[in-house]
């Protein structure tokens, strides 16, 4: 029997003669918890799945080179490497751990649904719910899965890009990060407080242009906010940028405006 066969009948089995032992229930409970083990992607395969998206994501970056441009050179990246091997590394260690921890959720909370519902049937069964659609409804409510598995895979991928994009953005000396959220794409489901951060520039504490007083936070550090992607399923990411004349001037401080004139940016 598949999972959604051993669901329907055992929806028939509660509304025929209710909730009349604990046994009833611990049976159906048991049968659906094995038929939905086995419907679920099998948890290797997924494993698999993350693996080769993180590693195709990480050699696209680093091996390939994607991630040189005019302020990175090839030999950073190169220097680089431990650092964004030992990142790759930890999110295919995270993104297994997720997979197992969302598989383990998704049952339960499948199971306690529907030990919820059956519980509530009075001995003796219900003819309220004896009806087609009602049942489909039950049956609906009962399997909404929580979390979509293999949205870990896209969103574990972006995790490591972004933090990727950060090793080497603080390493060439960023000294701000424009955020950008993708809340005007259609569909998106983004977060309120994402959507306000969206061109918003964020010093980065410590770096060079802080510590010579030339710079001054208009809506604070990349410290005190979460990073793009930190969060469950956010698709947001940082612009850096590595120069003050690409800050807006309320950035600059009276002695960042004469660097600047004075050519002496550095
Ligand atoms: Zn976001």
């Amino acid at each position: 029997m598949t999972f959604y066969e051993t669901l329907t009948a055992a929806i028939n089995d509660f509304i025929k003669y209710g909730f009349d032992s604990p046994d009833r229930l611990e049976y159906w409970s048991k049968k659906l918890r094995n038929t939905l083990v086995n419907s679920l992607i099998d948890e290797n395969s997924l494993k698999n799945a993350v693996e080769k998206a993180l590693n195709t994501a990480y050699h696209r970056l680093v091996t390939k080179g994607k991630l040189v441009n005019k302020y990175v050179d090839r030999f950073t990246i190169d220097r680089l490497k431990p650092k964004m091997q030992e990142e790759l590394q930890r999110r295919i260690m995270v993104s297994a751990r997720l997979i197992e921890l969302n598989r383990n959720e998704t049952v339960n909370t499948v199971l306690k649904r529907f030990s919820g519902w059956a519980s509530s049937i009075p001995e003796g069964g219900s003819k309220a719910v004896d009806k087609l659609e009602e049942k489909k409804a039950i049956r609906k409510s009962i399997v909404k899965i929580p979390y979509e598995q293999r949205r870990v895979i896209i969103d574990q991928t972006h995790k490591l890009i972004a933090n990727i994009n950060d090793i080497v953005a603080i390493d060439k000396g960023a000294i701000a990060a424009e955020w950008n959220s993708h809340w005007r794409e259609s569909g998106y489901d983004y977060r309120e407080d994402h959507k306000e951060r969206s061109d918003k520039i964020y010093l980065v504490r410590g770096s060079w242009a802080v510590d010579k007083g030339y710079v001054k936070p208009a809506d604070g550090y990349t410290d005190e906010i979460t990073s793009p992607g930190e969060e469950v399923y956010c698709r947001c990411f940082y612009r850096y940028i590595y120069t003050l004349q690409k800050l807006p001037e309320e950035m600059l401080t009276t002695k960042g405006k004469t660097a600047i004139q004075s050519g002496k940016t550095q």
